[in-house]
């Protein structure tokens, strides 16, 4: 038996507001009529705002990976090739289904824990000179690693290269909760599901497409019907959504974008990126006495959602995550592929405060503590003060 709040610190889902919840518990109605069209609207007209487009954004009843598939099966025919960025687990699980779907797949190699180097893209797609690539397919922020990598500095480098690839980045764990610009950086899809920055349940899927994107869709080939974003925009009878509309999730979506615009984007994002640091000062105190590490090696990809921490050689971070689970009711998130059982990752993303932040900062010190792990003393002072001297 727990008491208390539970502090979910997991890098997605994510905490749901209040309001969020309080919205959804409403009637059902009928998705066809004028009112939850003007609900939908609104939904679709603040996304827009979140993404930085004014490009369409269509929406999807599934996960991230549902809308993964979506832009592949819109894009491209078979036989297409696609340069996949590295950055970790998520993106080689792109290009995995993407090979699925007989693409051809190229990665382009990065160490997992520096950003991708914008330098390489360019001197790739140089070399390409039939432009058999069709599109330059990246992950905004891995969340398997707490990397974040350079989408704009990316597309001038796609730029700089004269090539005429598509750019489509995942943005799953970086949308709402720091900058991204959809328009400015010339990004052709957007993909992002809805229980990370947008703090709601799992179970919902957006992506949005630019021109250029449509156009591709248009004369793809491979076989689409659910996914089919000609139907999504209006082209066959029906129009925005296919089937029957989640309408618990479009009340909940409302609410929280009426939240992310009350706060404001930019202070949300000065929200996530002063928990972020705090995380991040508490984790350097740990590393003393050999203790545990920041994944992520090169201070330009710290990532403002998620701070992946490598234990020592020789720990378990699974025990160390079950410790901070069943005794103080704080809950991680693990390791991915082959990083599983070698690092926790402490998701400071959503509906989060500084308290809930030190709170969980303090359990997992006494679970370090606990389970053994050598760790310098302190984090969570060093947290305090920078989040009370800013310094
Ligand atoms: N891409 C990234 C960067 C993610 O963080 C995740 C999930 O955490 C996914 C893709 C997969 O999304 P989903 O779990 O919603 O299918």
């Amino acid at each position: 038996m727990a008491n208390g709040w539970h502090f979910f610190m997991n890098p997605g889902p994510t905490n749901i507001p209040d309001r969020i919840l309080r919205a959804m518990d409403h009637a059902t109605m009928d998705f066809t009529g004028a009112q939850f069209k003007a609900i939908s609207d609104e939904c679709f007209a603040g996304l827009q705002r979140v993404f930085k487009t004014k490009q369409p954004i269509l929406g999807y009843a599934a996960t991230g990976h549902g809308a993964w598939e979506a832009a592949l099966v819109n894009l491209f025919s078979p036989g297409d090739k696609v340069l996949i960025v590295e950055s970790g687990y998520f993106s080689i699980n792109w290009g995995l289904r993407a090979e699925a779907f007989g693409l051809g797949v190229e990665t382009l190699p990065n160490d997992w824990r520096r950003t991708a180097d914008p330098a390489k893209l360019e001197a790739r797609l140089r070399e390409d000179k039939n432009h058999e690539i069709k599109a330059v397919l990246a992950v905004h922020n891995e969340t398997s690693t707490g990397v974040a990598h350079p989408v704009e500095a990316m597309r001038k480098a796609i730029d700089a290269a004269g090539h005429p690839a598509l750019f489509c980045v995942d943005v799953i764990s970086s949308l709402g909760s720091f900058d991204f610009r959809m328009d400015e950086w010339g990004v052709d899809v957007v993909v992002v599901g809805s229980q990370k920055g947008l703090m709601l349940p799992t179970g919902m899927a957006f992506t949005g497409v630019s021109a250029k994107a449509i156009a591709a869709c248009a004369v793809a080939t491979l076989p689409r019907v659910y996914w089919d974003w000609r139907r999504l925009l209006g082209g066959a009878a029906q129009g925005y959504w296919n089937g029957t509309v989640p309408v618990h999730f479009f009340y909940g979506l409302r609410e929280a974008l009426r939240l992310l615009d009350e706060e404001g984007l930019d202070n949300v994002f000065a929200r996530h990126h002063l928990l972020a640091e705090a995380t991040r000062r508490a984790v350097r105190t740990w590393r003393q006495n050999d203790g545990p590490e920041m994944f992520c090696s090169d201070p330009a990809g710290h990532s403002d959602s998620v701070t992946a921490v490598l234990l020592p050689e020789g720990y378990d971070a699974d025990a160390m995550r079950q410790v901070c689970l069943d005794k103080f009711n704080v809950s991680l998130g693990g390791g991915l592929g082959n990083l599983k059982g070698r690092m926790f990752r402490i998701g400071h993303l959503g509906d989060l405060n500084e308290a809930m932040v030190l709170g969980s900062l303090a359990a997992i010190e006494m679970a370090l503590d606990l389970t053994g792990v050598p760790h310098g003393k302190g984090g969570v002072i060093s947290a305090m003060e920078y989040l009370t001297t800013g310094a």
